[in-house]
C-alpha cells in the first residue's frame, strides 16, 4: 500500500464518522454540523480522543466512556466501509474527478442504506439531490453521456414506478415505496441505464439470500417487510467497483 493509498483509507475513514452523523442526524431533522458528537444516552460531549474512527471504539470496548452505554457496532462498520470503498475507488481512478464524485455517491448510497435500514424511509433530502448530481456529474465524468444519465434516470425511476402501480393494484397495498422509486432515479442517473438490469439483478439476489436469510432466522415468515433500498444501493456499489470481473463472469461464463 502506498503513501497515497494508505491516505485514500484514512480518508474513507474520517469520512465514515461523518456518515453516521448524518444517519443518526437527518432522520431526525437535525443539523449535520451542529452540535458536536454527543453520547445517544448521557448526552455527554464525546472528546477528540474518544471519537477516532474504529480505533476509539476498539480501546473503549463499544461503550460511551462517561455512562458505559453500548455504542452500535454500526459506527465502525460504517467507517471501516467507506475506508475500503475509499481505497478501491482510489486504485482504480487515482486523484482524479471520478474518485471524488463516486466517493461522493457512494457515501449517499451508504447513508440511505442505513437510514432505510432503521426507519423503513429513504429521505428526500439524499435521493432528490442525488438525481441532480448525478446529472450534473454525467456532463463532468468521461465515462458517461447525459443521454444516458437523462435515461438511466427515467428507466430506472418510470420501470420501479410501474411495477409499484402493478403490484398495488394486484394486491392493493404498496409493495414498493416512492423512496426505492427515487433511489433507483438516482442511480441510474450516476450510472446511466446500461448497468440498471444488472444492479437489480445483484440486489434481488441478495436481497433474496441476506433478507430470506434473516426473515428465516427471525422465525418471521413473511409478514415481515423487508426495505429495498440497501440492497438496491450495495448492488450499485458492487457493480461501480467491480465492474469488469462481473461482466466477464456474466458474458464469457460457458452455458
Ligand atoms: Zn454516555
Amino acid at each position: 500500500m502506498s503513501v497515497a493509498e494508505l491516505f485514500s483509507f484514512l480518508l474513507g475513514l474520517c469520512l465514515g464518522s461523518f456518515l453516521n452523523v448524518c444517519i443518526y442526524r437527518i432522520p431526525a431533522g437535525e443539523s449535520i454540523i451542529n452540535p458536536p458528537s454527543r453520547c445517544p444516552f448521557c448526552k455527554e460531549h464525546i472528546r477528540f480522543y474518544d471519537n477516532i474512527p474504529v480505533l476509539s471504539y476498539i480501546i473503549l470496548r463499544g461503550r460511551c466512556r462517561s455512562c458505559g452505554g453500548k455504542i452500535s457496532i454500526q459506527y465502525p462498520v460504517v467507517e471501516i466501509s467507506e475506508a475500503l470503498f475509499s481505497y478501491i475507488l482510489f486504485i482504480k481512478f487515482g486523484l482524479s474527478i471520478e474518485y471524488i464524485a463516486y466517493l461522493a455517491f457512494i457515501s449517499s448510497l451508504i447513508v440511505i442504506t442505513f437510514i432505510d435500514l432503521r426507519h423503513m424511509i429513504i429521505p428526500d433530502i439524499i435521493s432528490i439531490p442525488g438525481i441532480i448530481a448525478g446529472i450534473v456529474s454525467s456532463i463532468i465524468l468521461p465515462h458517461i453521456h447525459i443521454i444516458d444519465s437523462i435515461i438511466g434516470l427515467v428507466a430506472g425511476g418510470g420501470s420501479f414506478y410501474l411495477i409499484a402501480l402493478i403490484f398495488l393494484n394486484i394486491k392493493g397495498k404498496e409493495g414498493m415505496g416512492g423512496g426505492d422509486i427515487k433511489l433507483i432515479a438516482m442511480i441510474g442517473a450516476w450510472m446511466g441505464w446500461r448497468p440498471l438490469p444488472i444492479v437489480v439483478l445483484i440486489s434481488s439476489i441478495m436481497g433474496i439470500i441476506i433478507g430470506g436469510g434473516a426473515l428465516l432466522v427471525s422465525g418471521e415468515g413473511l409478514k415481515k417487510r423487508i426495505p429495498f433500498g440497501p440492497f438496491l444501493s450495495m448492488g450499485a456499489i458492487i457493480y461501480l467497483l467491480f465492474k469488469e470481473p462481473i461482466l466477464s463472469f456474466l458474458y464469457r461464463y460457458p452455458a
